[in-house]
């Protein structure tokens, strides 16, 4: 049985070998469409050669022969190329530029170097010469926006040819076009806000890079017919909302204005800062804790005056909401607080029958216990109202976890864990976890804190769709120490000082958290 095996081994082995250096077929794709090439192109010389007659007619351009075999191809814009065998010239609009080989005729067709070729037809060319791949692609010049009260009409001009296809999305009420082979993310501008009618905004994106897919999407207040269809007179496109003549004259379009902002302290701690505005407008902001800084975005609103600076007398901001009353308004709430003054739940992850990881010598379900002891002895021991998920060796079920921590009317929930991969000494470092994003800025001065006092790798503050920091009401982390199947680090957690810095890194993240004195600087998004 061995010595008949040995045989077929080597044969396979051979194959393997030689399966490499065997001329892999050019590969080429028109607009992210596979494109079948007669004759198949080839690599002479580190050179590209290929018919482009094919190419260039799914681009959306006309070609015809001229005297003595020569190739006249003419672009949608009227550009005008001519190839002539034998010849390594390019001539573009009268202009001549030297290929890398000369055009031949071959089977009736025109061969040439198809790289200089398609970029001058105006085409995005990407060559990938040890993939054997050509991507031939088109770039979006421009979106303009038509609109009136009856109607919207957008405009997607390209160089070559494009096709969308449209497609609709409920809730909130959207519709898009994809148009394949495209490149958009050239363009200044990513949106143009209407506010007319039922069309709230058009916007704008590069949705996929390979190949390339450009999206141009119509966000709408109302349910409302939207058509797409090609341009009649040259390449593009217009996605249509309503009834908007095709002469209609551009509109002024309307842009959301800030038309005050207003700061008030109804007490010591507290700075409330409101923006009207003249319309409901999506938000973002940054909040940087030191120096204590935020940072309001509303990308589609403008101000209709300079706006001074206005001073606020906490440091950290609690809430900011968008009510879409009349007038519309975003107020930032900045509140001082104190530590002592809070309700907070440790949450020791595991217990009873569920052991957690399992380390060598230790279980997961101990080591959180015993840190989290230490950080309700340290939190009490500062005034704060502290309850404990489970306070000794018992099963919690998960949902009971942050059940308790409702009912309490907890302010904030912090679970505490070690982690494990499947295989043994393959992970190691601190892992911060948050769901909400009411919860991202305490992860993130949380994540800062436990980061610094363990001194282990920061494998950084991540969302997850863990039960106990989704069903809390409350801003809440899960946090995992170390790596309790990881030699050195179960090492480090079996010693005292270890859990001992992990629960004062705990309670100092809820300190600065509360305080508004932490140091994690990081872009919030305004969410659930
Ligand atoms: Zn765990």
């Amino acid at each position: 049985m061995q010595l008949r095996s040995r045989p077929l081994a080597a044969i396979v082995f051979a194959a393997l070998v030689i399966a490499p250096t065997c001329h892999a077929a050019v590969v080429v794709r028109v607009l992210g469409e596979p494109a079948e090439l007669s004759p198949a192109p080839q690599v002479k010389d580190e050179v590209l050669l290929g018919a482009p007659a094919t190419i260039v007619g799914r681009l959306g351009c006309r070609f015809m022969s001229g005297g003595h075999d020569s190739l006249i191809i003419i672009t949608p814009r009227d550009r005008r190329i001519v190839l002539r065998p034998g010849s390594d010239e390019l001539t573009v609009d009268g202009r001549g530029f030297e290929m890398p080989h000369e055009a031949f005729m071959a089977g009736g067709e025109l061969i040439c170097p198809l790289v200089p070729v398609l970029e001058a037809v105006g085409a995005v060319v990407r060559w990938d010469a040890d993939a054997g791949r050509l991507d031939v692609e088109t770039r979006i010049e421009a979106v303009d926006v038509y609109a009136d009260d009856e109607g919207t009409r957008i405009e997607v001009r390209s160089e070559l040819a494009i096709e969308g296809t449209l497609f609709r999305v409920e809730d909130p009420e959207r519709y898009y076009v994809d148009i394949p082979g495209a490149w958009i993310d050239g363009l200044q501008q990513d949106r143009t806000y209407v506010n007319l009618g039922s069309v709230l905004r058009v916007r704008w994106g590069q949705f996929e890079q390979d190949p390339a897919i450009a999206r141009v999407v119509v966000d709408l207040r109302a349910a409302a017919d939207v058509r797409w269809e090609p341009d009649e007179d040259g390449p593009g496109g217009s996605m249509t909302v309503g009834e908007v003549d095709g002469d209609e004259p551009l509109m002024e379009r309307h842009v959301p204005k800030i038309t005050r902002i207003l700061a008030q302290a109804p007490d010591a701690d507290t700075t409330l800062v409101t923006l009207e505005l003249s319309d409901p407008v999506p938000i973002e902001y940054d909040v940087q804790i030191r120096p204590p800084r935020v940072v309001l975005e509303l990308p589609d609103a403008a101000p209709i005056m300079p706006i001074a600076p206005v001073s606020v007398a906490g440091e950290l901001v609690s809430s900011a909401s968008l009510e879409g009353d009349d007038p519309p308004a975003v107020t930032v709430v900045f509140r001082r607080g104190r530590l002592a003054d809070r309700r907070i739940v440790i949450d020791p992850g595991h217990g009873g029958r569920d052991s957690g990881a399992p380390g060598r010598t230790l279980l997961e379900k101990d080591v959180n216990l015993d840190v989290a002891h230490q950080v309700a002895a340290r939190l009490m021991a500062l005034g704060v109202q502290t309850v404990l998920t489970r306070d000794s060796d018992v099963f919690v079920d998960l949902y009971d976890r942050p059940e308790l921590a409702n009912r309490l009317g907890a302010d904030l929930f912090v679970s505490i864990h070690c982690n494990a991969m499947p295989k043994p000494n393959t992970g190691r470092g601190t892992e911060t976890y948050y769901y909400h994003a009411r919860s991202r800025c305490l992860g993130l001065v949380m994540h800062a804190a436990l980061v610094q006092a363990l001194g282990r790798r920061d494998n950084g503050l991540r969302r997850a769709n863990f039960c106990v920091i989704r069903e809390t009401e409350m801003p809440s982390v899960l946090v995992e120490l170390m790596y309790l199947n990881t030699d050195e680090e179960e090492a480090l957690l079996r010693r005292p000082e270890v859990r001992a810095a992990a629960a004062q890194a705990i309670c100092e993240g809820l300190r600065q958290y509360v305080e508004g004195t932490g140091t994690a600087q990081e872009r919030l998004e305004l969410g659930s």
